[in-house]
Order: C-alpha cells, then structure tokens, then sequence
C-alpha cells in the first residue's frame, strides 16, 4: 500500500510498518528501496551448517537425517529472552553475510544429498525466515524440483497471505508458540492471534508435518494453567501436533534470572500430555 512521499505500508507482518524511501522495517530485514518494498535479507546468508533434524527441532520428521540450515538477519519480533538475537535482532550492517542464490542452495543441497542420503533437503531457520519470505519460496521450489525438502523454523507471527504462499513448499514446520497470553506476546512485538492462525493453517496443510516450541522462561510464562490452555489449544486445532517444552538460558536482555529449573520443565510437559501425545522437553 502507497502512502504520501513515497511511504509504502510493509503488508508482511502485524507490524505494518510504514516506510519512507530509504527507511528500514521494525525488522531490519525489509526497506523501501525506491518506492517498494524489498527484502533486504534475500540470499544474504549469515549462518550455514548441516544440522540433525532433532536440533530444529524436529522429533517426529524423518528421524536420523540431516538438513542444510541457512540463518540470514533480522527478526520482527523482538523478544528479551532471544536466544538467538546475534543474528535475529541485527540488520545487514550489524553481522556478516555473503550472497547466496536460490539455485546454489538447491545445488548444494543435492550435492550433500549425492554424498549422503541422509541430507533431505534445507532448513530456513536461526533467525526469521519469513520475513524474507520470497527466499524461502525460492528456494523451496527449486529444492522440491530436486526432490529433497524444505524445512520452516519460524516465529509464525507474519500475515496469513505469506502463509498461503510458502506452506504449499513446507514439508516440516516448527513454529514457536512462546506464550499462550497476548499480554505476555506485547513483549515480544507480536501477536498470539496471528500465531495461532499460522499454525492452524499449516495444520491444515496435508503435505505439511507440524511441530511447536514454547520456551520456558522463569516469570514469564511458566505456570501449569498457561501450559494447560496452549496444549489443550493446540490439541483442539491437530491432537497430532508435536510438542516440544523448552528450557530457558539467560540471553540477550534477560539476564537477571537463571535457567529454566529442568523439574518444572518436565512438570509442564507432563500438563501437556494430558491433551497431546507427542510432547517432547528440550535444552534439558
Ligand atoms: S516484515 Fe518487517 S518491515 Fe514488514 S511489517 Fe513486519 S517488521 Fe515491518
């Protein structure tokens, strides 16, 4: 949406940010570059590795294999607690990164997968992907031409017309759930409704396997009743949903606490299986 002076309203995520030309989005990840809007972080890779599935995480997705996992900057959400925030709460000034196509990351992928069948495709993952979203539809495509997967670590907090576009590339999902209290989200910057509507639609999507993170953190969103609503939630949405219970390190903004106590992470996760068979805890 265009705006007076060549200010464009970013359509991406609940933020709508409007930018000037030249301007930057609250995720230093998109700008208005010449009257439209652009993701910046396209192909600009920070973080490469070859990654177990179950470090995703992933539990109940092709057990044992590997994936190509590509990190780029920048994070709509701005959680204090951020446990990744060296790369998520950066723009493309704050980390180093070097330009990747499309194309590379499918080639490489399929080359890894020559050498080992293990490797089943690529991860977008570390930081946001979505939003750099035309990357992750990129690539997927031309992973999927070359009969490998695509994997979506996200905060799942971006409007639902991204959503439509990737999850169709999506094979397996991990969707952060970080509270189930929308005033426990306004720390964060994003928005419990449009999660949820994220992770019922790729619960939605056949072709996609779908797992959730919530990560523990002490104060915050650590007692029996919360976990008790997300998991019966997310019960009602797919009974089958995997998910992972997580234990909190003190990061970035939050470090006037210890970790999550690893009793009361094992105590949440059985509240979760009262509604879900497939509850995992995680950072144990
Ligand atoms: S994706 Fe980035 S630029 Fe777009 S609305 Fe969200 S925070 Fe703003």
């Amino acid at each position: 949406m265009i705006l007076s002076k060549g200010q464009v309203i970013c359509q991406v995520c609940p933020n709508g940010c409007a930018l000037a030309p030249g301007a930057v989005g609250a995720c230093r990840a998109r700008g208005n570059v010449d009257g439209a809007i652009v993701p910046l972080g396209f192909g600009r890779v920070t973080s490469v590795a070859v990654d177990p599935v179950e470090k995703k995480p992933l539990a109940c997705w092709k057990p044992g294999s590997t994936v190509l996992s590509l990190g780029s900057f920048g994070c709509n959400l701005h959680c204090p607690w951020c446990q990744n925030h060296e790369i998520s709460q950066v723009g493309e000034d704050g980390v180093g990164w070097r330009t990747v196509a499309p194309a590379d990351v499918a080639d490489l992928a399929a080359e890894l997968n020559a050498r080992d069948q293990r490797m089943a495709g690529v991860a977008y993952t570390y930081n946001e992907p979505l939003v750099a979203w035309e990357f992750v539809r990129d690539c997927g495509e031309l992973v999927h031409e070359r009969g490998l997967s695509n994997v979506l670590v996200s905060a799942g907090c971006v409007n639902p017309q991204v959503i439509e576009a990737v999850a169709p590339l999506i094979d397996a999902a991990n969707i952060d759930l970080k509270t189930f209290r929308q005033k426990t989200y306004a720390l964060t910057g994003g928005r419990l409704a449009t999660v949820q509507a994220t992770i019922e639609a790729l619960a939605a999507t056949p072709t996609c396997h779908l797992e959730v993170t919530t990560l523990i953190v002490p104060g915050v969103n650590d007692t029996r009743e919360e976990m008790d609503e997300l998991a019966a939630w997310l019960a009602s949405v797919d009974p089958g949903i995997v998910l992972h219970v997580s234990r909190f390190h003190p990061a970035f903004r939050m470090r006037d606490r210890g970790r999550t106590s690893v009793t009361l992470v094992y105590e949440l996760a059985d509240v979760a299986r009262a509604h879900l068979a497939h509850v995992f805890t995680g950072n144990c």
